[in-house]
Formats: structure tokens, sequence, C-alpha cells
């Protein structure tokens, strides 16, 4: 299959800043069709592309339209049952994170996938941004040895009220920031061998603790949350050959070295090295969304798979369900410590008295 033909489903914010420019700058692309249920937001694609049909039903533009791909960007729910019915018409899809509301929605996604045979592809554009790309090729040369922790800082001031019509605010901030950098933390971890949480509620406005241990010996702590005040991103990967590359803000990366041996400089201790994306790197390259398509399209045409499908974010909704548990137990407590505040330190309340 050389021109993969492609349908656009939720032309949105995320489709026409990112996806829609990051399409345009693919080759063998054609976008044949484009939906959205407002209909006047589907006739935005004419902006950039004429020859696309539009629709305002997902159904009818399956039906009508012959397309390989289905590029999604919707609230959570569409992308589970726009996903369902694509793979049930043989078609390919890539949905924008978050896939669906929990794991096991993403279970089923997976099997639906498995037994089609279909590539299927989540948005986690960080681990196709360009300085993520650089530390990976950091850690795969033999000299950086093995890795034995990943430390994730991913600072946030929102979500702070629940989203998607979901009733937890903290689900809502997993699925739509920190997502991301739990994915991180699988992508340099490995196998998860188990994972710890701490979570503070302050009506809405969270600090989240982490910490996995993986099966081959690493571990990963994460500070996340909603009670900062802007949006930071910073990542240490430290090596059993005392090597330590930091990312700061998904842009600049230093690399920390006990010796270091270069043809110019010699034999150097306490060597640092420094790398940032070029000034003319296209800023869907750099952050990922043209990278991750690309790679999602070639898979459909090599019959490969993609990296970042239904199957591989399993292990990092079990990880969001791990800190969701613990972070409703922990709601649980504290509206029976104020139930019992009220009913004068009643001791025997349950949190099964609440419905919890
Ligand atoms: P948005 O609200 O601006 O756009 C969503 C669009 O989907 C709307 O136009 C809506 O009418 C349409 N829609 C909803 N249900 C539909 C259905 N069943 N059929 C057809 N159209 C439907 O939201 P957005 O900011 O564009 O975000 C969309 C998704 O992209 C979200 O899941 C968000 O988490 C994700 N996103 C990812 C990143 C990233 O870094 N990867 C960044 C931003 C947003």
């Amino acid at each position: 299959m050389s021109n993969v033909r492609v349908g656009l489903v939720g032309i949105g914010a995320q489709t026409q800043e990112n996806l829609l420019p990051s399409l345009l700058q693919t080759p063998d692309i054609h976008v044949a069709a484009a939906c959205d249920g407002v209909a006047e937001r589907a006739r935005l694609v004419h902006r950039h592309i004429k020859d696309v049909e539009l629709y305002d039903d997902i159904a009818k533009m399956l039906t009508d339209t012959k397309l390989d791909a289905l590029v999604v960007a919707c609230p959570p729910q569409a992308h589970r049952d726009i996903a369902t019915l694509a793979m049930s018409r043989g078609v390919h899809v890539f949905v924008e994170k978050p896939p669906c509301f929990t794991l096991e929605e993403l279970l089923s996604l997976t099997e639906l996938s498995r037994k089609s045979g279909l590539v299927t592809g989540v948005g986690m554009n960080f681990r196709f941004a360009r300085p993520i790309q650089h530390l990976r090729l950091i850690r795969s040369e033999p000299h950086f040895g093995r890795t034995a922790h990943i430390q994730l800082n991913h600072y946030a001031n929102k979500p702070r009220a629940p989203m998607w019509g979901l009733d937890s605010t903290l689900r809502s901030f997993l699925l739509a920031q920190a997502i991301h950098t739990i994915d991180l933390a699988m992508l340099f971890g490995g196998d998860v061998k188990e994972t710890r949480s701490e979570v503070q509620n302050d009506n809405g406005s969270l600090i989240v603790e982490i910490n996995i241990s993986f099966k081959n010996g690493a571990t990963a702590s994460i500070l996340t949350g909603t009670m900062f005040p802007y949006f930071e991103f910073e990542m240490k990967l430290i090596s059993d050959t005392s090597t330590m590359v930091r990312l700061d803000n998904l842009s600049d990366i230093t690399l920390h070295e006990p010796d270091h041996v270069t043809r110019a400089g010699g034999n150097d201790k306490r060597w640092r090295g420094y790398w940032r994306p070029g000034p003319l790197d296209s800023g869907y390259v750099r952050s990922g969304y043209q990278s991750e398509l690309q790679s999602f399209f070639d898979a459909i045409r090599t019959g490969g798979k993609f990296e970042a499908d239904f199957a591989n974010l399993i292990p990092t909704y079990e990880v969001i369900e791990q800190v969701c548990e613990k972070g409703d137990r922990l709601a649980a407590d504290v509206a029976i410590d104020a139930l019992n505040l009220l009913q004068g330190h009643k001791p025997d309340l349950q949190a099964s008295d609440l419905g919890q």
C-alpha cells in the first residue's frame, strides 16, 4: 500500500494545531474524509485541504468512504467507541491519549485489536519527541551500562476538577497528563515488579508520588500532581556506570560522566556534555507528533507493529489503577474522619457506609 487513505475524527484543538499539520508533512498520506459531531468543526479541514469528504457521523463516514486508517482526537469515551467500530470494519486506528477510561476497557480494546490483526496506536508523543529519542540513543550505547534509576518530575496546575464526565479529579489528571510520564517510566524501566503510591488531595489540588520497582532491578520515582504553579518537566536517567543524563523541559539534555575521553579534549574527569534540539527542527518533529504518525503509517505499510499500541499501554494503565485505588481509599478515609467528627467521633463507621 503506497498511499494510506486516512479519515480524521474530532476536528478540535489537537487535530487543528498538531495532528493535521503533522499529517500534511507526512508523505504518502491522503486525508480522504473528516468527521466531527459538530458539522462546522469538520468544515475547518477545508481551510487546509479541499478534496475531503465531510461527515458529522462516524458510522456513515466508514460506510460511505473507503478508508485504511482513522486518526481520532476526541474525548476518551469516543476514542474507545470509535476504535471499537473502526476495528469491526477492518480499519486501522490511531487515537489520541487517553484511549479509554479504565484498564478493563483497555484490555477489551487490546483483545479486539489482537483478533482483528489491525495496527492500533495511541498518541504518546512524548516518547517520539526529539529529546526523548536522543535519550533513547544515549541509553542504547554500551558504555551507558544498565539503567538503574529513572526520576521523573512532571509539575502541572490542571485539571483541578473532573473531566470528560468522570467523577474523579485524580483519574482525570492521570489520564490527561501523567499518562505521558508513567509511559516514559515504562519505556525506560521495563517489566514492572511492584508499584507504590501516595496521593495528597486538597480539593482537587494533587500531589502524587509513584515509586515503581522493575523486574530487572531498576527503580523509578515520579513526582507529579496539580499543586504546582505551572507546567515543568524534568527527567534523569542514572546508570550503573555512574552516568547521569538530565532532561529539562523536554528540550535540553545534560550528560554527566565520571570520566570521558575525546580526541579533541583528551581524558577528562567530571565531564559534562550538552545537547539541545536544532533551531531548525520543525515543531511537529520536535514534539513527536509527526514522528509518531509517520511510524504508525509505516507499521500499516509494512504489516509491522506500532510501538505505542493498545497492548503496550497496559502496564501504564495498571499503574494508573493502582494510584486511583490508593487515592480513592484516601478520599474515603478523609470523608469518614469528617463524618466521625460531625457525629461526635463515633468509631464504627466503615468505608462501605459511604458507598465507597
Ligand atoms: P476538543 O474538545 O477541542 O476537540 C474534540 C472534538 O471531538 C470536538 O470538536 C468534538 O465535537 C469532537 N467529538 C467528540 N465526540 C465525537 C464523536 N463521537 N464523533 C465525532 N466527533 C466527536 O479537544 P482537544 O483539545 O482537541 O483534545 C482531543 C483529545 O486529544 C483529548 O483526548 C486530549 O487528551 C488529546 N490531546 C493530546 C495531546 C498530546 O500531547 N498528545 C495534547 C492535547 C490534547
